[in-house]
């Protein structure tokens, strides 16, 4: 009997993720990437052209645990595969001259934090990974790892426990609203609001279990000693090795229904795959935008709450700085609202960032080791800067404002004595008119929907499309944005897809 053949769109982590599960099933499974290489928003960028990739995209990985279950699911070790260390010093923050690390062993943060802020401070930080942890305990079997919850069905599967801790928090508060009644300390309001951009939502709109996310940054952060491109990498010849084909660098024009079935992709260069079920890994709304043809128009759902975050991003390569940069930094200035209200309100880039540097160089080895040691031989270092903006990357970009925010990103860095000034030799600038185009009908949106006003977790697709064999899978489908949750959108895209195809069969 002929083998069920998958076409899959898209070689980002959840598309890949799928690829693989679906060839170590026996799947006869194609991928689709219109890039020359995999990975999708895990990219990196070459400044000086000279194969030096600087990681342009996520850089914090976190919830190992996803990659561990998937590797073991098709037998293998993630840890054997790629190369990861568990950082100590999850990120250092900065307001101008003072600053302080937050680490993975609480105690030492706590320490931290009397020692940046005071007693009372040590203490409602305590309190606060202690509701932190609960809110995770609470959503991770219902929610994160469950299919595609419903408001009901998710109230059903919290028991008492997981409801009480909910309600402790006030879940349909904003996340703001609620760190306001934890923190006195606005600059930990400011620190622990910021979460919520990890899932390109602001804090002032997002609902206070969004809190969960420092709960997971403080399960562990983790860097990958080849970039986070070794992770698709890797997966991607995993996949290939179970037989499965990867073809990079051409486009899937349009999905071929026929009565409500999918038939197979034309690609741009006229080719037919054909294909008995076709798991989707681009953004959502570029089937609801008509982008994959009129048939699939209807697939999906429109988004209720708009498009999440953009950003804007600088990679570069410069020489090494005595500037004693953490690997994860993040640079606060004042007035937190504003960068929300002129995002989300005037749609416009932010007038005072927070600017977060990746400094992808310090501290993979050994976490002991001093904050500035680098190599001695290393005369220059890769950073990744990123800062928030409007996914208005469909509309011209205004260079008036693009010149003010750089401005702005690097004075606020020179407030700290972080001296670095961005040249077209030593910088590329990625902004989201640049992220429209890589992933199409986005507007440079790089997490799908915000999750902005509590029902709006339950409103993401799930990976079952309104097409009879069309699957969904990627940070715009439930449970949402980051790696490891796109990873376990495209694990329960496989999974949706092999049940069906067992039903059938
Ligand atoms: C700058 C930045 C920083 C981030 N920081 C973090 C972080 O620190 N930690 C974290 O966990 N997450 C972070 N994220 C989010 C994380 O990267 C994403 O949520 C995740 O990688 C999305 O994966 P995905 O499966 O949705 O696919 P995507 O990465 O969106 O890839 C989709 C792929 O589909 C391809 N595609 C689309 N349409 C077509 C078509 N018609 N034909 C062929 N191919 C097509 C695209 O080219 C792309 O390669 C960050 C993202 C960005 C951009």
């Amino acid at each position: 009997m002929s083998k069920h053949r998958v076409a899959i769109i898209g070689g980002g982590i959840a598309g890949l993720t799928a690829c693989l599960e679906l060839a170590h099933h026996g799947y006869d499974v194609t991928l689709i990437e219109k890039m020359p290489t995999v990975g999708g928003k895990i990219r990196q960028v070459d400044v000086h052209g000279a194969g030096i990739g600087i990681d342009s995209g996520p850089t914090v990985f976190t919830m190992r645990w996803v990659f561990d279950e998937l590797f073991q699911a098709c037998d293998c070790n993630f840890e054997k595969e790629v190369d990861i260390q568990e950082l100590s010093v999850l990120a250092k923050h900065y307001w101008q001259k003072d600053s302080f690390n937050l680490y993975a062993d609480i105690s030492k943060s706590a320490q931290a934090i009397r020692d940046f802020s005071g007693i009372k401070q040590e203490r409602l930080f305590l309190e606060f990974c202690e509701v932190s942890k609960q809110v995770y305990n609470a959503l991770e079997k219902p929610y994160i790892k469950g299919k595609r919850p419903s408001f009901t069905s998710m109230i059903t599967q919290l028991g008492i426990s997981g409801t009480k801790s909910l309600l402790h928090i006030g879940p349909f508060s904003s996340l703001w609203k609620s760190l306001e009644q934890f923190f006195p300390d606005p600059r930990l309001q400011q620190l622990f609001g910021r979460y919520s951009t990890y899932c390109g939502s602001s804090p002032y709109l997002a609902p206070a279990t969004l809190m969960l996310i420092a709960h997971v940054e403080m399960l562990g952060v983790w860097s990958v000693k080849e970039g986070m491109i070794a992770i698709p990498q890797t997966i991607a010849r995993l996949a290939t090795n179970r037989g499965a084909k990867i073809i990079t660098g051409q486009t899937a024009l349009r999905i071929q229904t026929h009565q409500n079935y999918v038939r197979g992709v034309e690609l741009q260069s006229g080719e037919f795959i054909p294909a008995d079920s076709i798991i989707f890994n681009g953004d959502v709304a570029a089937l609801s935008t008509g982008l994959l043809g009129e048939q699939t128009r209807l697939a999906t759902p429109v988004s209720p709450t708009g498009r999440s975050l953009s950003a804007m991003t600088w990679s570069m390569q410069i020489p090494k700085s005595s500037f004693e940069l953490s690997r994860h930094n993040v640079f606060f200035d004042q007035n937190y609202d504003q960068e929300f209200t002129d995002i989300f309100q005037q749609n416009r880039l932010p007038t005072h960032p927070t600017v977060y540097i990746c400094a992808q160089d310090r501290l993979h080895g050994n976490p002991d080791k001093p904050l500035t040691e680098l190599s001695t031989q290393q005369l220059t270092e890769r950073l990744l800067i990123l800062v928030n903006a409007p996914a208005n990357g469909d509309q011209p970009p205004n260079d008036k404002e693009i010149a003010q925010c750089e401005q702005q990103v690097f004075s606020l860095l020179a407030q700290s004595g972080l001296e670095i000034y961005p040249t077209t030799a030593n910088t590329i600038r990625t902004t989201p008119q640049m992220f429209h185009q890589l992933f199409p009908a986005t507007g440079g949106a790089l997490y799908g929907m915000a999750t902005h006003g509590w029902m709006s977790s339950f409103a993401r697709p799930s990976s079952k499309s309104a097409i009879h064999n069309l699957y969904l899978a990627g940070g715009s489908v439930h449970p949402g944005p980051g790696v490891p949750m796109a990873a376990l959108s495209g694990r329960l895209a496989a999974a949706t897809l092999m049940e069906h195809h067992a039903l059938t069969k």
